[in-house]
């Protein structure tokens, strides 16, 4: 019996798959005002065929079948290049002092108790850090995230972490792009680059020479401005000349770096990676993008974690913006820090000619905000997780108000999420082979909340609603 019936089986199976494809390379016009590179368009259509853009142009321009209207401003999708997605899962975290630097911190036992110690609990076993890093993607995605690194590492060397596949793009991990393989990207982000071992650091230098890494994301110089230990790891980068100063590579927080330390990385062609909230939370300061910026450093935004930073991309710009504003002059314009979050941070992971602009021919991964005043700048800068209209990664809708999911994926079992009291729906498609994939948001976080309480804590929250969180 059940040979006979396998053909038929499989038979179902390719027609409901070639049923599938056919629905996503079908071509999208979505009608909005377009966020382009150096350019608004403030009535625009923006075609999606497959998983790139077809055109991004004026809506007088366009000929054929009526483009969908979507009453939103239209961006790239946000890049994160600053995050710890497994730590996602955990509650805020609010110690009772400031630190000098990160190694003071990650000693303490209030640490320890509320955050080590539950999320080694969660990452030792397969299903449950499986389930922590599908909802910190949720998470990134509900806060405007198209990408990120960080997310869940194979345990030594195997490919067991193939369930983060689906979701966000993983630029460290599988960033699924057309070439991308498993655990085979050549962006590397780097925790703690001191502790890499002598082989690691020859492979990271000699393989941003050679092209085999093309973007180097490392931590360093935390803690508060003029701290000795953090401000020393400048040296220690730079090892005479002879370290991981270069291009292709950014330095992530460098609240510690002064103003020489970003003309040097400047020359370097060294990025930035900026986490003011985070940064602010633990040591009551932040990095001088000031001086990196006059130095001519390009520095784009992250969030770091939920714990002490930002749910995701949306709240950290919007901390930034706040923060800026209360410089004088502020450091930044609005567009730059849109820019901060897309063209950028896809420049500094070797990503700027697929992701991170509204062009034709990059990948299709964009964020619809909903459309108030006229100016889009502002208005991502200022918007929260109820304005999310949609978040399409790679051609593919994944998330957003219920209206436009439904006419997107009419064939698709979607799932209600109220965000912030909206009506949401996110799809997370199955991965073929991969039964973690198969589970549903609500599973996944009844699964976490109950593991995460049998250990004294809780879930923490998917995005954040109540306002009180700037500066
Ligand atoms: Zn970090």
């Amino acid at each position: 019996m059940a040979n006979r019936h396998a053909p038929a089986a499989s038979l179902l199976f390719l027609l409901s798959l070639t049923a599938g494809l056919a629905q996503t390379q079908a071509p999208l016009a979505l009608r909005g005002t377009l966020v382009a590179p150096g350019q608004v368009l403030p009535d625009g259509v923006l075609v999606v065929s497959g998983n790139k853009i077809a055109a991004v142009s004026a809506a007088g321009a366009v000929t054929g079948s009526a483009p969908i209207e979507t009453g939103s401003f239209i961006y790239p999708g946000l890049i994160d290049l600053h995050d710890h997605i497994t730590w996602n899962v955990l509650p805020r975290w609010k110690p009772s002092q400031l630190f000098m630097n990160r190694y003071e911190w990650q000693q303490t036992a209030a640490y320890s108790v509320a955050l080590d110690q539950p999320h080694y609990a969660v990452t030792s076993d397969h299903a449950l850090a499986c389930d922590a890093d599908r909802f910190g993607e949720v998470k990134a995605i509900v806060g405007g995230a198209t990408s990120v690194v960080g997310g869940l590492a194979p345990t030594s060397g195997s490919n067991d972490n193939a369930c983060i596949l689906g979701l966000t793009r993983n630029l460290d991990i599988d960033g699924g792009f057309d070439a991308s393989a498993l655990n085979k990207e050549k962006v590397w982000y780097v925790t703690f680059p001191f502790k890499m071992s002598l082989t690691a650091t020859d492979e990271a230098r000699s393989g941003l020479d050679s092209g085999a890494v093309t973007a180097l994301l490392i931590h360093a110089g935390e803690g508060r401005p003029g701290d000795a230990s953090a401000a020393r790891e400048f040296a220690m980068l730079d090892k005479g000349g002879d370290g991981l100063l270069r291009a292709g590579v950014s330095v992530i927080h460098a609240t510690a770096f002064n103003a020489a330390d970003f003309q040097q990385m400047a020359k370097a062609q060294v990025g930035l990676i900026w986490s003011p909230r985070s940064n602010i939370e633990l040591y009551g300061a932040t990095t001088d993008v000031g001086s990196a910026k006059a130095a001519g450093v390009k520095i784009a935004i992250g969030p770091d974690w939920s714990p002490t930073g930002s749910d995701g991309m949306m709240e950290e710009l919007k901390y930034a913006a706040t923060w800026n504003a209360d410089q004088e002059p502020p450091v930044f314009t609005s567009a730059e820090l849109v820019g901060m979050a897309t063209a950028v941070p896809a420049q500094l992971a070797a990503a700027g000619n697929e992701i991170g602009s509204l062009a034709s021919g990059f990948y299709a991964d964009l964020l619809l905000i909903r459309k108030t005043g006229t100016d889009p700048y502002q208005a991502l800068l200022q918007a929260g997780p109820a304005d999310v209209r949609l978040v399409m990664i790679g051609g593919k809708p994944v998330y957003g108000d219920a209206d436009l999911m439904d006419r997107l994926l009419p064939q698709r079992t979607l799932e209600e999420l109220t965000v912030c009291g909206v009506a949401k729906k996110l799809y997370l498609e199955p991965q073929t082979g991969i039964p973690e994939t198969q589970k549903s948001f609500r599973q996944i976080s009844s699964e976490l909340e109950a593991a995460l309480s049998s250990w004294g804590t809780s879930l923490a929250e998917l995005a954040p609603c109540a306002s009180g969180n700037l500066p």
